[in-house]
């Protein structure tokens, strides 16, 4: 190994043993009734690691996790590693085929299942077994909380814990370049591919991030972003840095939230700005008084002003950052300057929506136009295409050297993101290069459209995409959801944008859904939508 005494190569691995010896008496975990301290987790996870190599599992290879965030989610994130092998967490939406594509392309030799998520398993594990592929070892986690009993064959969690070494000798990383993690992209544009984080690009995403949302000493924090969106945004490794106390929920309604908020004091959570309307639409019965600050990091999508200015009412401090899972979460983090805090509300929402500067992990970002490959001027109104570069970019897509020949070009990742700088440097996302609308050989941002949407006071979540048409190429088409007992008509709603916007930018179709197709992590799948313009322009 390369170690000396002045160079180990960086791991996150190393964040759960100081944890151990510094924190170990703290709580690490609460999931309902069952706590663990720090000492807990390293014991189980060094068990757990030790099982994994017993069970045949060498360096490089995968493990997968179909888990919702459950304390077993949690471990995974150090056990596998410590076993020298890759993390792969699968989302628990996706449909049996894409699972078992996962499984198959990571070549995955162990797969974790949460009890809840068997049948899901047991129909991607029938589709591998019926193209002939090889299937991997399951090991089926029972609720730690309360057992059901559920089993799959001889393999469960929590006896591969007992059954483990706690001596087990720590794994030491032998290159900090070698991979820690498989994270498969959600699809919300194309196939999932699958991103490889390394070992250093994770341990110092992690203290950047940490450090630029100014994480300080033993936060609590809440589970609401699933932890198999990029490791969490790199907080399953944060938690151990920062001694901090994991609030494991199963799911994210609100009634959970809420409960959880208010027991536990939590102090910090992550989620999709989609999330800020079930906390803000939550029943009376639901709620819970809240009366301590609460930091939120948002990001995974724009989030509307409209609601930024909501969520901050209700005692929410909102940080916005911007990332993708090849960036190992957030890429971007729109840095408060204390100066803003005496500007009105409105404008305070106006600049904490724009997706700012660089996370430092990153060498440098930019916004280039894709044809030229040259830098846009800082002024705010220059389109181009968001680069970035640094040690937070992922290795690579795995097995996969066609889209890895298309990300990486002229010495930076291409995210395929489309947006301006402003004269501070700080950044804005105009859209998606995908979702971005031409009408008539103008650009419409489809963000700037959803944006004057939810100025609507009934109007719960919005999304504007393309919609053919004959004379102008494309205009704008929108999908919106209706707060309930809503009595607004759609032509109602156009009168709101033409009050607001130039009129080519004004929706011409407006359709009343009572729910968008959205991903697991809240996005909204644009090109289920746009695929529903086409039918209505056809109609
Ligand atoms: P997928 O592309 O499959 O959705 P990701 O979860 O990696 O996978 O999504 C990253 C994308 O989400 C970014 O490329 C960007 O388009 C969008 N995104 C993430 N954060 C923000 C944000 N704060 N504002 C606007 N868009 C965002």
């Amino acid at each position: 190994s390369k170690c000396r005494a002045n160079y180990t190569p960086l791991s996150p691995i190393t964040f759960l043993e100081r944890a151990a010896r510094v924190y170990a008496d703290r709580t690490s975990i609460i999931y309902r009734n069952t706590q663990f301290t720090w000492a807990n987790t390293f014991n189980r996870c060094r068990r757990l690691a030790s099982s994994l190599n017993k069970l045949n599992i060498v360096k490089n290879d995968v493990v997968s996790i179909l888990a919702p965030n459950v304390p077993a989610m949690y471990e995974v994130h150090f056990a596998v590693p410590m076993a020298g092998a890759v993390l792969n967490t699968i989302n628990i939406r996706l449909d049996s085929a894409n699972v078992a594509q996962i499984l198959d392309h990571s070549e995955a030799k162990i797969l974790f299942v949460d009890y809840q998520y068997l049948r899901l398993a047991v129909e991607a594990l029938r589709r591998l077994m019926n193209a002939a592929k090889s299937l991997p070892l399951v090991v089926v986690i029972d609720d730690v909380d309360t057992p059901t009993g559920v089993r799959l064959g001889e393999l469960e969690y929590e006896s591969l814990i007992r059954t483990g070494n706690p001596e087990h000798p720590p794994y030491v990383v032998e290159d900090e370049w070698d991979p820690v993690s498989l994270n498969y992209t959600s699809g919300t544009t194309s196939a999932p591919k699958g991103v490889v984080y390394s070992h250093r690009g994770a341990y110092l995403s992690t203290l950047s991030l940490l450090l630029q949302w100014g994480v300080g000493g033993f936060p609590v924090y809440m589970w609401s972003l699933p932890m198999f969106h990029c490791n969490g945004w790199t907080f399953t490794w944060g938690m151990a840095a920062r001694g901090g106390t994991n609030v494991c929920i199963r799911n994210t309604g609100a009634a959970d939230m809420y409960h959880a908020i208010s027991t536990h004091k939590v102090t910090h959570m992550c989620c999709a700005p989609i999330v800020f309307n079930i906390i803000l639409e939550a029943t009376p019965e639901q709620r819970r008084p809240i009366n301590h600050p609460i930091h939120v990091l948002t990001g995974g999508a724009p989030p509307p002003p409209a609601l930024l200015e909501k969520i901050q009412g209700l005692g929410f401090n909102v940080t916005h950052a911007y990332g993708l899972t090849e960036a190992t979460g957030p890429a971007m983090v729109c840095e408060w300057q204390s100066e803003w805090n005496s500007l009105p509300l409105v404008e305070q929402s106006r600049l904490k929506q724009r997706q700012g500067v660089s996370v430092l992990t990153l060498a440098d970002a930019d916004v280039k136009d894709p044809e030229t490959m040259v830098s846009v001027n800082r002024d705010g109104k220059s389109i181009g295409e968001i680069v970035l570069r640094g040690s937070s970019i992922m290795k690579g897509y795995y097995k996969n050297d066609v889209e890895n020949a298309k990300a990486f070009k002229d010495g930076w990742f291409w995210t395929g993101d489309v947006g301006v700088v402003h004269a501070d440097g700080y950044v804005e996302i105009k859209d998606r290069s995908k979702d971005v609308i031409i009408s008539g050989g103008e650009n419409i941002s489809s963000v700037e459209v959803e944006n004057v949407l939810y100025l609507h006071p009934d109007v719960l979540e919005a999304a504007v995409v393309a919609m053919p048409h004959p004379f102008w190429g494309e205009s704008p088409c929108a999908f919106v959801t209706m707060r309930k007992n809503s009595q607004v008509k759609e032509e109602d709603v156009i009168d709101h944008c033409r009050c607001k916007l130039p009129k080519f930018m004004v929706p011409k179709k407006m359709v009343f859904k009572d729910e968008l197709p959205k991903t697991n992590t809240g996005k909204i799948l644009k090109f289920k939508l746009r695929e529903m313009a086409k039918e209505l322009e056809q109609e």
